[in-house]
C-alpha cells in the first residue's frame, strides 16, 4: 500500500485522493485553508466534470446547483445564443470542493486542513510542522505556485487580472438568466455571469492590466462594465462579498512538459490552464485526478502520466487560446459574435471542441 502525499485540496487534489483511497492506498492530502472557502472561478461545471465526479461515487446533484443549458455571447449591443450540447451546473466552489474533500475522507484518504506546504526537497514535502510522508508527491496547488516548482509563463497569456463577486438574485435577474451562462466580451477582457445555488449570481471576469490601470479601482471598473449591454442587468444588484476575490498572473495556455526523471505528479492547473471562458478547467482537473490515480496505482512513471494528460487536453487548450487572442481585438470580437449569431450551431460546436473529448473521458474510466 502506497502513501502518496497530495498538495492542494481543490478538485484535482480531492479527486485523486478519493480514487487512490478507493484503490486501496492511503493518501494524505494537505490543504492550506482551514475550512470551506470561496475561490475565484466562474463555477460553470461541465458535463464531463459531472461524469468524472459520478465515476468516483460523488453525486453533484445533491448540492443543488443551477441547471445551465444555454450559452449567450454579448459583444456591445450584439448577441449570439445557442443551446449547449450538454447540460451543465452552476455550483459554488465553496460547497463543491468541501464536499469532495469529505467524500475523499469517507473513502479513506487522510485530509489535513490548515497545512501550508513550503516546498518539496528531494521528494520530501516540507511544511511548517516538518516533513510529511515518504510516498509519491502529487502537486495540485492549482492557481498557486509552490516555491521551486513555479510554472514557466513563456508563451502564455499571463497579463490578466481576475475578479469574482456574488450578487443576490431577484425574480427579475433569475428570469433574465434562467438556464443560461452569459459571456460578455469587452475592450480588454471578458466576463461570465450565471446563477449558482443559494439564490446567488456569480460574476467572474478577466481584464488586462492596462484596462484595470485605466479604471483605477474595482468600483470604477465595475461602473464602466455595467454600461455594457450584456452586464447592464447588474447595475442595481446587491453584491454579497465585502470585496471581490482577485487573482493575477494565471498562465493561460500553459501545458506542463513531461520530463523523464521528474518525480512529481502535476495535476489540475499545475498541468494545464485553459482560458476561463471555456468553463472546462474543473473537468480537466478531475480528468487528471482520475488518470493520475489509476496510473500511479498501476506503477506508471509520472512523465508517462504527464504525456497522456497532455495528449488529452492540448488541442482544446490551443484552440481556446486562439479564440481568446482573436476575440482580444475589437474587430475579432465583433466578427465572432456576428458569425456565431448567424450560425448558432457554430457556438455549440465551439463549446464542444474546447472540452475534454467524451472518448478521452470514457477511456479514463468515467
Ligand atoms: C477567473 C477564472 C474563472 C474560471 N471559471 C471556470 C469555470 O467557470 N468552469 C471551470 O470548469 N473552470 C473555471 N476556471 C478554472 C478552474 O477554476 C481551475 O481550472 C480549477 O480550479 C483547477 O483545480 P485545481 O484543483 O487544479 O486547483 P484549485 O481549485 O486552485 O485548488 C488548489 C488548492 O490548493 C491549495 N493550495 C495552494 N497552495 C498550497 C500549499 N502551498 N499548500 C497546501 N495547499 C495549497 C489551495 O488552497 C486550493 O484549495 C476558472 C479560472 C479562473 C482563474
Amino acid at each position: 500500500m502506497m502513501q502518496p502525499v497530495i498538495i492542494g485540496g481543490g478538485l484535482a487534489g480531492g479527486s485523486v485522493a478519493t480514487r487512490l483511497a478507493q484503490l486501496g492506498h492511503a493518501p494524505v492530502l494537505l490543504e492550506r485553508e482551514p475550512g470551506a472557502h470561496d475561490k475565484i472561478c466562474g463555477e460553470f461545471l461541465s458535463v464531463e466534470a459531472s461524469r468524472h465526479l459520478a465515476a468516483i461515487g460523488f453525486d453533484v446533484a445533491r448540492l443543488g446547483g443551477a441547471r445551465i443549458d444555454t450559452m449567450r455571447l454579448h459583444v456591445g449591443g450584439r448577441t449570439a445564443e445557442a443551446r449547449l450540447p450538454f447540460v451543465a451546473t452552476g455550483i459554488t466552489r465553496r460547497s463543491l470542493d468541501a464536499a469532495l474533500l469529505d467524500h475523499a475522507a469517507a473513502a479513506g484518504a487522510e485530509i489535513r486542513r490548515g497545512i501550508s506546504v513550503r516546498h518539496i526537497d528531494e521528494g520530501r514535502v516540507v511544511t511548517a510542522e516538518g516533513e510529511i510522508g515518504r510516498g509519491p508527491v502529487i502537486l495540485a496547488t492549482g492557481k498557486h505556485e509552490l516555491r521551486g516548482e513555479a510554472r514557466d509563463p513563456a508563451g502564455t497569456i499571463a497579463d490578466l487580472i481576475g475578479f469574482k463577486q456574488f450578487f443576490r438574485t431577484t425574480p427579475a435577474l433569475s428570469r433574465a438568466l434562467a438556464g443560461a451562462v452569459t459571456v460578455t466580451a469587452f475592450d480588454g477582457g471578458y466576463a461570465g455571469l450565471q446563477c449558482v445555488e443559494g439564490g446567488r449570481l456569480n460574476l467572474c471576469l478577466l481584464v488586462d492590466r492596462a484596462r484595470f490601470k485605466g479604471a483605477g479601482s474595482w468600483e470604477a471598473l465595475f461602473a464602466a462594465l455595467v454600461r455594457e449591454p450584456g452586464l447592464a442587468l447588474l447595475a442595481d444588484a446587491e453584491p454579497l462579498l465585502p470585496r471581490p476575490l482577485t487573482i493575477a498572473a494565471v498562465p493561460y495556455g500553459y501545458l506542463a512538459t513531461p520530463a523523464a526523471g521528474d518525480p512529481i505528479w502535476r495535476l489540475g492547473d499545475q498541468a494545464a490552464v485553459i482560458p476561463s471562458f471555456c468553463g472546462d478547467g474543473m473537468a480537466m482537473a478531475l480528468h487528471g485526478g482520475r488518470l493520475a490515480a489509476d496510473m500511479l496505482a498501476a506503477g506508471a512513471a509520472p512523465h508517462h502520466f504527464q504525456a497522456r494528460l497532455r495528449r488529452d487536453v492540448s488541442r482544446q487548450v490551443r484552440l481556446a487560446i486562439a479564440v481568446q487572442r482573436f476575440a482580444g481585438t475589437r474587430a475579432g470580437r465583433f466578427a465572432l459574435v456576428a458569425g456565431l449569431a448567424a450560425v448558432p450551431a457554430a457556438l455549440s460546436a465551439l463549446a464542444r471542441w474546447t472540452r475534454v473529448e467524451t472518448s478521452a473521458v470514457a477511456r479514463a474510466g468515467a
